[in-house]
């Protein structure tokens, strides 16, 4: 971003751009002829994160953005994704649902939002130990991530909760969808010494409607999860 622009200065674009939670680890470059030293620590301290100096070669500031693009996916893949799992973490999750929300707010299509919880998942690791439940945990995420598609996102909610944005989808598919990963989940044989055990998750799906906020949406799944609990477990309610 240059400092110098017709309209809006780069400091006053990068100020606006830091404004929203979602971009917040959006690298920004700075290009000027700026050599003042108090200048550049103006957009420095805006959130900019770096500056290059002008006159620069295009191949040049090809590669400095390409290096620090680089290294910025690198740094967010560990910030974002969750350690034991590789899934997204609770509050990158809620980032992308954010956004999701946002984007069906402008341009209407359907978009579910399903919490899982593993049901007695306290007794697992009491029998079986921790390590054992921690197994347990990475075999669900491993199955959300094989089973949802490229679109879909899923993350660790908590403990032993997940969520998934569900885009495109209706209630009804977003059902048929976690069904599903409910059934194949179910039917795994985990085995802990001599004995074997079987595990079974409840969840709650909801569906965005026009008007309704990222919080009312994580609460209206939330409910449906609770009903799920209340009614036995092992059951996916709307
Ligand atoms: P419910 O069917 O109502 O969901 O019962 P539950 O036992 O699954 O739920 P509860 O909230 O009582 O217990 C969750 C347990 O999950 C408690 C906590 O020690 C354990 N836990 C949380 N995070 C981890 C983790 O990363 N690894 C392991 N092994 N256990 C965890
Ligand atoms: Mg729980
Ligand atoms: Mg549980």
């Amino acid at each position: 971003m240059d400092i110098y622009m017709p309209g809006c200065s780069g400091v006053e674009a990068a100020n606006v751009i830091r404004q929203h939670s979602g971009y917040t680890n959006l690298p920004i470059t700075f290009l000027s002829t700026e050599s003042g030293l108090s200048n550049q620590l103006d957009a420095l301290r805006v959130g900019g994160d770096d500056f290059l100096q002008k006159p620069i070669t295009d191949s040049h500031l090809l590669n400095a953005v390409t290096i620090r693009a680089k290294r910025f996916r690198e740094l967010s893949q560990l910030m974002s994704k969750d350690s034991l799992t590789g899934l997204l973490n609770h509050i990158n999750l809620k980032l992308f649902l954010e956004r999701e929300v946002a984007s069906v707010e402008r341009h209407p299509a359907a978009l579910s939002f399903a919490m899982i919880d593993i049901d007695f998942f306290k007794s697992i690791n009491d029998n079986y130990g921790h390590p054992e439940g921690d197994r347990v945990i990475k075999t669900l995420a491993r199955l959300l991530k094989s089973r949802l598609r490229e679109c879909d996102i899923a993350g660790r909610y908590g403990g032993e909760e997940f969520a998934i944005v569900l885009k495109n989808t209706s209630l009804e598919d977003g059902v048929k969808v976690v069904e599903s990963i409910k059934r194949i989940f179910s039917d795994i044989q985990f085995k802990a010494g001599d004995s074997h055990y079987s595990a079974t998750f409840s969840a709650g799906i909801a569906q965005w409607k026009p008007k309704m906020t990222m919080s009312e949406l994580i609460v209206a799944a939330d409910e449906a999860l609770y009903k799920a609990k209340n009614l036995g477990r092992n059951q996916i309610c709307t």
